[in-house]
């Protein structure tokens, strides 16, 4: 059984959102074209309290693009997005909802950042997207939407350490590059943690 995972595919991560990942639109039609071809379709969504710690606005001088410590753990900061409620938190309107099984809201604690779709960044809490896919029977997961350099790629790092076969679909995913070659190095990293890269187009000829 083999589950598809659509990683914060929200309005702040595309064009004109709070916090555009560059070329974001353009992972909307690969996630549709792909639902059709798993037993799950599962999203995550990015979902903030307004007053965040990852949020630059909510420390005094700070700037986004700036590391900081949030209680006890390194935190880049970032403009606000995906405040709870508000428009740039909502899914992109040409995602297709109806072919999503389920939703999993991440980054909730104020105290702590969330980038992976399984567990906040220190690991304290789940947010129960892997005891979901075990109970469906899931043992493969395909990765893809935004952004390639932090929520995709602690999304698969954790899906590795959970045990799920985890494959990504690099076309389906854009970064953020803060610093030239965050991307490239973020695919060696998962790569170099199991993870197995794939294109859209070998999934829809069948071949994976
Ligand atoms: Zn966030």
């Amino acid at each position: 059984m083999k589950a598809l995972i659509l990683v914060d595919i929200q309005i702040d991560f595309c064009q004109g959102g709070a916090l555009e990942v560059k070329g974001g639109d353009d992972v909307v039609a690969i996630a549709n074209l792909m639902m059709p071809y798993f037993d799950k379709v599962v999203a995550t969504q990015d979902w903030h309290p307004a007053d965040h710690g990852s949020f630059a606005a909510n420390h005094p001088w700070r700037k986004p693009g700036q590391i900081i410590e949030l209680d006890g753990l390194s935190q880049v900061l970032w403009p606000i997005h995906c405040v709870q409620g508000s428009f740039g938190a909502e899914f992109h309107p040409q995602l297709e909802m109806d072919g999503i099984d389920k939703v999993f809201h991440k980054g909730m604690d104020r105290r702590v950042d969330s980038y992976s779709g399984f567990f906040d960044n220190g690991k304290r809490k789940t947010t129960g997207l892997s005891t979901y896919l075990k109970n469906e029977g899931i043992k493969t997961v395909f990765v893809m939407g935004l952004a390639t350099d932090y929520c995709v790629k602690f999304t698969t790092f954790d899906a590795i350490d959970e045990g799920f076969d985890t494959y990504l679909i690099v076309d389906g995913c854009r970064g953020v590059e803060l610093n030239p070659g965050d991307v490239s190095a973020a695919l060696e990293q998962m790569q170099s943690v199991g993870v197995k890269c794939v294109q859209s187009d070998k999934i829809m000829a069948g071949l994976v």
